[in-house]
């Protein structure tokens, strides 16, 4: 039998498979505690694909954005530190257009500027592309592995 890991008295950060509500609570958490709720709820959504691992898209018309949207890949699992720095990394995105701020490079230097704030202030981990190779990825399930994996049961 393999040794296990001495059990600690920090609880293990487990990843876990979000749903919808988890994306609007750490949407809330995050503008409460990082924007000082200035932010209003764009839509909230799921994409499929495992890389970008999170998006931040909006119309924008005359200095208004008219919609905004941040979406989420579906394909990992997530902690609660990686999806917080997950969400405020899109949310720095919103930030700036909603501030008018229109910045040239959508990484450029109005986002790192925020961006390093964050990580030293609230121990965030944003940079520029979101790194996976820590990250659990969710198998998807066709129906020959299911029909295979229930034979060898
Ligand atoms: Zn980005």
């Amino acid at each position: 039998m393999k040794h296990r890991q001495k059990t600690t008295k920090t609880k293990a950060a487990t990843a876990k498979v979000l749903t919808l509500p988890d994306l609007y609570d750490m949407y809330d958490e995050c503008n409460f505690r990082f924007f000082g709720g200035t932010l209003p709820c764009p839509q909230l959504d799921f994409m499929h694909k495992k890389d970008p691992v999170g998006s931040f898209t909006c119309d924008y018309y005359n200095d208004v954005i008219l919609s905004a949207c941040i979406m989420i890949s579906d394909r990992y699992k997530y902690t609660d530190a990686q999806l917080r720095t997950l969400m405020t990394h899109e949310m720095i995105h919103y930030f700036l257009y909603y501030n008018n701020v229109n910045p040239t490079w959508s990484h450029g230097k109005e986002f790192r500027t925020i961006a390093k704030y964050m990580n030293v202030v609230y121990g965030l981990n944003i940079d520029k592309y979101t790194d996976t190779s820590n990250m659990e990825m969710i198998q998807k399930e066709s129906f020959f592995s299911r029909l295979f994996s229930k034979r060898k049961a």
